[in-house]
């Protein structure tokens, strides 16, 4: 039986289990998986994020630490070197990983860890942790998925064309995952991602 946290929450807010463990959301790039990430941990601030590190250059707004650990390619090789990613893979031209020192203590002290990455590391993490609990997270259509891309403006056309040919090879894939869930309005999805998580606390 899994225990639940004291109660903190609001009547509305589900609660989550203590015992310490891993959430993937995965899903491609532009399907909205950083908005819903952080819609969640507003939610349930017990969650803890793990903050990963990518030699990709800061976009505007974005903070070293807070988004990602910015780095560059040799900092990257110098870490996968030494053994110190939980995961990492090359996507879109740049490294990301996700640092295992710092997941680990927040696993074994009792919390429920996210990781918001991509197909690889999605599928590095599952073959290692076998009660990982995997999101895949779709867009409604590929056309919708290539607007919201287009519509950030934040990349180079180059960077969309590799970011949509990769978005059509990760969909391809989301049976492998625990759940599916498809991101049309922000708030469903939220809720399907809830349900999917806390079931069993509630
Ligand atoms: P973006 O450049 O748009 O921030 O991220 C590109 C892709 O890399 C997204 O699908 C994002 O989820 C994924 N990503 C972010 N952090 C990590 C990580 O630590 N490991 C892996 N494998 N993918 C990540």
């Amino acid at each position: 039986m899994m225990q639940v946290l004291p109660i903190q929450a609001s009547a509305t807010t589900k609660q989550c289990p203590s015992t310490g463990g891993l959430i993937i959301l995965t899903g491609p790039s532009g399907v909205g998986k950083g908005t819903l990430m952080r819609s969640l941990l507003q939610r349930h601030p017990e969650l803890y994020y793990s903050v990963s590190a990518t030699t990709r250059s800061p976009r505007p707004g974005e903070i070293d630490g807070k988004n990602y650990y910015f780095i560059s390619r040799s900092q990257f090789e110098k870490l996968i070197a030494e053994g110190e990613f939980l995961e990492w893979a090359e996507f879109a031209g740049n490294y990301y990983g996700t640092l295992r020192e710092a997941v680990l203590k927040q696993i074994h002290s009792g919390k429920l860890v996210m990781l918001e990455i991509e197909l690889e590391g999605a599928r590095q993490i599952r073959a290692s942790f076998a009660n990982a609990k995997s999101i895949f997270i779709l867009p409604p259509s590929f056309k919708e998925l290539e607007k919201r891309i287009r519509d950030r403006a934040q990349d180079s056309e180059e960077a969309i064309v590799r970011r949509l040919r990769r978005a059509q090879e990760e969909i391809q894939a989301a049976d492998e995952f625990n759940i599916q869930i498809v991101n049309d309005d922000l708030e469903t999805a939220l809720n399907d991602i809830e349900a999917a998580l806390f079931a069993q606390a509630s």
